[in-house]
């Protein structure tokens, strides 16, 4: 389905002002190529932009280009064994949905990533994680349309190169268009992965209320939304895009000097003499939790978070202010440089930088 200027501003969960000039809702792959003979054909010069969930993009208050939204829904059972199954599933199936599906089947593996918003298509973009667990640890494959050359690949996780919150699709954007995700999944019920923060008491407490003395992946992906729930404001009610900031990566040396003056500086070891610095705490220490500048304010409970209280009247340059005025607060405090983690897309599709605004 082809709309002209279309409103997306309740198609982005920061709930941003966006009018694009295009809009192709695609409900299976051969409108796709339908759509790009058609946009081959007539020679358009408009670029093209993929949108799935919006869950992870800052997006433009005019978007001069054609958005393509993969909209393909089903999950197709491929293969069946004692011990695995095999699944493949079409990118427009909502992730978290996908999620409850899959462990109310007994297939495990993706218990971790529940209540993590967006679409099924848009998981390998940025390699979706949380709490010890990547997208990466279970794709088998993608398959994938490659704008440039009109064609359809089949891409082996190798060949999606990812990363920690990384893939090739992210670092080539608007190149691709995920249409399918092939994921082998476990069905040992034992087989968890509880370690991080409260998430093992809390899912002890769900098996014990059961009668059991072990939890299942299903505990732990309650105790999982459990704790989401009570630490990330739901875009419904109070629009955002997740964590806003990166955790920014320093050298020891700097780090060690740092601690001088905050030795409470909250920072984890990484390799090559580097220490990764939890962002938050240092917007929280900048005195900014709650703060912004409206009507993008951090989040009270969550200053890693940016929320939006102007829902579809905010733009990007609001976005683009308070996270100047933020990053600038954090450096005049510790010379730290913080930069964005969501999608910065500019009026042209084109994406922007991390650090600058605009
Ligand atoms: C409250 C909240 C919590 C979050 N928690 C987490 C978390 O714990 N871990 C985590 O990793 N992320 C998290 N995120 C970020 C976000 O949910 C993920 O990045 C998600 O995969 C984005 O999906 P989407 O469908 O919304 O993608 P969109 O925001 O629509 O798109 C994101 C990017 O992917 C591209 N894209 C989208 N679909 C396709 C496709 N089919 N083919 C090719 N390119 C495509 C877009 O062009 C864009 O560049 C969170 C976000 C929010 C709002």
């Amino acid at each position: 389905m082809l709309k002209q200027q279309h409103d997306l501003s309740q198609a982005n969960t920061m709930a941003l002002a966006c009018m694009a000039d295009t809009v192709v809702t695609l409900t299976d792959e051969a409108q796709l190529d339908d759509f790009m003979a058609y946009y081959r054909d007539n020679d358009e010069q408009a670029p093209l932009f993929v949108l799935s969930g919006g869950s992870n993009v800052l997006l433009p208050a005019t978007l001069q280009a054609t958005v393509l939204q993969p909209h393909m829904r089903g999950i197709h059972l491929l293969e069946h064994t004692d011990d695995y199954v095999d699944i493949e599933v079409m990118a427009g199936e909502n992730w978290h949905e996908l999620v409850l599906y899959t462990i109310s089947q007994g297939w495990y593996g993706l218990e971790n990533l529940a209540l993590i918003p967006g679409l099924t298509g848009a998981a390998p973009v940025q390699n979706i994680g949380a709490y010890g667990v990547q997208l990466d640890d279970c794709l088998q494959y993608v398959r994938a349309y490659h704008l440039p050359s009109n064609t359809w690949h089949q891409l082996t996780a190798s060949d999606c190169q990812f990363g920690y919150r990384d893939s090739m699709f992210k670092r080539a954007p608007n190149t691709w268009l995920i249409s399918r995700v092939g994921l082998r999944l476990h069905k040992d019920a034992t087989r968890i992965l509880a370690s991080y923060g409260d998430v093992q008491s809390v899912a002890q407490r769900y098996a014990e209320q059961d009668g059991r003395q072990q939890p299942m992946p299903a505990d732990v992906m309650q105790a999982i939304i459990d704790i989401r729930q009570q630490k990330l404001p739901d875009p419904k009610q109070l629009p955002n895009c997740g964590s806003f900031f990166q955790n920014p990566i320093i050298n020891q040396s700097q780090f060690t000097a740092l601690q001088v003056s905050f030795p409470n500086i909250v920072g984890y070891p990484m390799p090559d003499s580097m220490v990764k610095v939890a962002a938050g705490w240092l917007i929280e220490q900048a005195g900014l939790k709650g703060g912004g500048i409206a009507p993008i304010m951090t989040h009270t409970q969550q200053a890693l978070v940016l929320t939006n209280h102007a829902p579809f009247m905010a733009t990007q340059e609001d976005v683009a202010a308070a996270q100047d005025y933020i990053a600038n607060c954090v450096y005049e405090k510790f010379a730290i440089t913080i930069m964005r983690e969501p999608v910065w897309v500019q009026a042209d599709a084109t994406i922007g930088l991390g650090n600058h605004a605009i």
